[in-house]
């Protein structure tokens, strides 16, 4: 924290003798330095610490780069305190500081984490971009697929496109073309130079080889990928103005559950009686049988062009996620909705705890939902607003709030504490305003 304390403190020392525009750009770069800073400081953790200054370099990149050279501060200095991320000079990626960075994210999901990483900083080092890695990643829905291709782009400050390959038509057909989505990634990477050296990842691009959604122009559109990750230039506009988009630097990424895949290519040992939950091994059978997927299967069941398959030097399967690996993500996960409702909520310094049968009660319904850790989020969301509700009306009466293995089937079912500690039940303090009484139940 030193040099950005030492920034902070020259900057607003200076402040009154800087031009118009410099005055601009430290006065924002403050405000928003300010405002993390008392974040920070509420952290132990010197990991999370890192994270968090890291996001703040990225965001503040160009703002801090300018200021450097006004003050002449030793660029190096701050960016020793970071995450290591893409320069020139490669030595810089360090492998342990990447995957601390994806394991504080991603939980679980080991293999496809070590693939990926070792993939991109392969990426790196190669000057050659015909030799580049590809990446397929395979697993069931909220596995954690597009937050791994997010976590790249994060890590090494790389643009991120993602494309629902669903909406993707050939010429000719109504639908999106891919110049939209690089018209969309030159935007967010302000220059087209480090839009080309981005991530695009093709959403759902098993849904494209499957005829099943009537789509038959998918095959076309699998096939037109093909020149897009070998390398090819394409004509977009962008402000009014055509640009060539090289495509042969960007990193790819492509995803999808390839269920059928799983399924067909596993039907020895796969029968639809087996599909569903399976409270003795607290998994979702569909996910555990998955096997090693092969090229050929993506090709055989999948109606996959093995041109395009031949792309990915990269396959890497996830696995589906069961009680104890949402149980995780709910309280390890920086990405975790609990853990920022309670960063949230401690600012106003109300205490957001939770009991264990909390933490089951909403994995159990996440796995009923069969959609992954996608739906944690808002089984949190629903199971605390009513108590976040009456706690926020009544800022001076309460110091917390208790969710129980309850909470998520009846939101009402929580508990919530006074200044004093005491501890009340949600329903009996709404049933006791029903009736009209002033003073809370004790329970
Ligand atoms: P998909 O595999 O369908 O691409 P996503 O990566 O979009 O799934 O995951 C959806 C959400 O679920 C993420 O934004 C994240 O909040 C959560 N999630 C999924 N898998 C994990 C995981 N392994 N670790 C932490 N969070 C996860």
């Amino acid at each position: 924290m030193g040099n950005l304390e030492n920034m902070y403190i020259e900057l607003t020392l200076e402040l009154e003798n800087l031009d118009k525009e410099k005055s601009k750009l430290a006065n924002d770069f403050l405000y928003e330095f300010i405002d993390k800073y008392h974040e920070l400081q509420q952290y132990n953790d010197i990991n999370k610490i890192k994270i968090e200054l890291s996001k703040i370099m990225q965001k503040e990149e160009q703002r801090i780069n300018k200021l450097a050279q006004m003050y002449e501060i030793n660029e190096t200095n701050i960016e020793q305190q970071e995450i290591p991320k893409e320069e020139n000079n490669t030595k810089l990626i360090n492998v342990k500081e990447v995957k601390k960075y994806f394991d504080e994210k991603i939980i679980g999901q080991e293999e496809a984490k070590k693939d990926v990483i070792s993939a991109i900083v392969m990426n790196k080092l190669s000057d050659n971009s015909s030799s580049k890695n590809n990446c397929l990643l395979v697993g069931p829905t909220g596995s954690g697929k597009t937050l791994i291709a997010e976590a790249v782009g994060k890590c090494f400050d790389m643009p991120i496109e993602i494309i629902d390959t669903t909406q993707l038509t050939v010429p000719g057909y109504v639908g999106a073309d891919i110049e939209d989505f690089l018209t969309r990634l030159v935007i967010k990477a302000g220059s087209i130079e480090k839009a080309e050296q981005g991530i695009v990842v093709f959403d759902e691009i098993d849904k494209k080889g499957t005829s099943s959604n009537g789509d038959i122009t998918g095959r076309g559109v699998l096939n037109t990928l093909l020149p897009f990750i070998q390398g090819t230039t394409y004509d977009i506009k962008v402000n009014n103005r055509i640009q060539q988009f090289n495509t042969s630097r960007l990193t790819i990424f492509a995803t999808g559950a390839f269920t059928d895949v799983a399924k067909k290519s596993n039907s020895k040992n796969y029968s639809n009686n087996n599909i569903g939950f399976d409270s003795a091994n607290k998994k979702v059978n569909e996910d555990i049988q998955y096997k090693k997927l092969e090229i050929e299967d993506f090709v055989k069941y999948g109606n996959m062009p093995i041109e395009l398959m031949g792309r990915f030097s990269v396959i890497t399967q996830l696995s589906g996620h069961t009680i104890e690996s949402l149980k995780k993500i709910l309280t390890f996960s920086n990405e975790s909705a609990l853990l920022m409702e309670k960063e949230k909520l401690k600012k106003i310094n109300i205490e957001l705890r939770w009991t264990e049968g909390y933490l089951d009660s909403v994995a159990k319904q996440a796995i009923k939902l069969k959609t992954g850790a996608r739906s944690l989020k808002s089984i949190v969301e629903k199971s605390i607003k009513e108590a976040r509700w009456e706690v926020l009306n009544n800022l001076d009466i309460y110091s917390g709030i208790i969710l129980t293995e309850k909470s998520p089937n009846d939101n009402l079912d929580c508990n919530l504490i006074d200044s004093s500690g005491n501890v009340y039940n949600l329903k009996d303090i709404i049933d006791s305003k029903d009736k009209s009484e002033l003073v809370l139940v004790k329970k």
